[in-house]
């Protein structure tokens, strides 16, 4: 069997300090890996450009020009890293097997790339890098990441626990990635809901090798509400719910009012108050269904993906 070509896609923005040493360990992974027959010569190592303000770019084209290994794609401008993730994934998936996606502070092990390719010819079609520990991050983006996962597992978004975006997808699952057309991009979250053959590689996330966070406690936010309001309209309920609730204490509170006639004056107010209040939340919970069901009908997502079919050609 020959031997899968596997391209690495790193979005970077504004890297220009991080990108050579990240340039050079990721071509020692492959080289490798090559040497060791483990996979093509034609594997690669992709960097998307998101738009960066530094000479990101400049280097990428440096690399590009220096050693075959190397490719780049460039956004027009910055559409953050689920966007270039995105951007690169789709570009390279006409040219490989399997992509490795990985941010380029090296926070993510290397080592663990020769294990997901070894999962991936084992079997499996999505391999999911998850960090066996959290020690090198701060306690604030610990217990603010747990407090993350925590709920979005509430709201019925089903994601791998500690698992950012390092992972590799072969080309199947890429192509299945691809029938998702929205435009709020949780990758996180979409790719567990393929289903398909996956497998999961610890590795130790360590400190980032040169710059600073690109993502700042504001995009964090942006992320962590994208995440929860593009697979979830359990928001949306608990206005219908919390005006069900309204709606049922002035029912009550008419019941109290009937039984000590004759009852005070604030207290039918109060109960009227109530009951009318809860049945206009509890309305905007209603139109809030059918919106938030025009909102999931609009990403057309694929109602299914097919993993194995068994019929025969000559089976017209
Ligand atoms: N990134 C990007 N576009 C952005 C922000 C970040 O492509 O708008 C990339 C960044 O270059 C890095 C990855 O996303 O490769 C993760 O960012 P970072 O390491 O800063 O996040 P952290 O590890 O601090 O959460
Ligand atoms: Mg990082």
């Amino acid at each position: 069997m020959s031997k899968p070509v596997i391209w690495m896609v790193i979005p970077c923005y504004n890297e220009e300090e991080a990108l050579p040493e990240t340039a050079r360990r990721l071509k020692d992974v492959l080289a490798e890996m090559v040497a060791a027959d483990k996979i093509s010569p034609d594997s690669r190592i992709a960097f998307v450009d998101d738009g960066s303000r530094d000479g990101t770019w400049e280097l990428i084209e440096k690399l590009y020009a220096a050693d075959f290994v190397y490719a780049g794609v460039k956004l027009s401008r910055n559409r953050g890293h689920q966007n270039a993730l995105l951007a690169g994934l789709m570009t390279v998936k006409e040219h490989c097997d399997a992509a490795i996606s990985m941010d380029a502070d090296l926070q993510d092990d290397v080592n663990a790339i020769p294990k997901m390719v070894d999962e991936y010819i084992n079997g499996a079609d999505i391999v999911y890098g998850v960090r066996s520990s959290r020690s090198t991050d701060t306690a604030f983006k610990r217990g603010s990441a747990h407090a993350f996962y925590n709920t979005m597992r509430r709201m019925g978004v089903e994601t791998i626990p500690d698992h950012a975006d390092f992972r590799l997808m072969d080309k199947r699952a890429l192509e299945a990635l691809d029938e998702y057309k929205e435009v709020n991009l949780f990758l996180r979250g979409i790719v567990p809901t393929l289903g398909y053959k996956c497998a999961v590689v610890e590795y130790e996330r360590g400190e980032r090798i040169a710059g600073e966070s690109k993502y700042p406690l504001k995009k964090m936010i942006g992320l962590a509400a994208d995440g929860i309001t593009s697979f979830s309209i359990k928001p949306i309920r608990l206005a219908l719910l919390l005006g069900a609730l309204a709606v049922l204490t002035g029912f009550v509170m008419f019941i109290v009012c009937l039984c000590t006639l004759p009852a005070p004056d604030w207290l039918w107010i109060s109960a009227a108050v109530w009951f009318v209040g809860g049945l206009q939340l509890g309305m905007t919970g209603v139109v809030g269904e059918y919106v938030g069901k025009t909102y999931m009908e609009s990403k057309h997502r694929p109602r299914y993906l097919l993993d194995k079919v068994l019929i025969r050609e000559n089976d017209k």
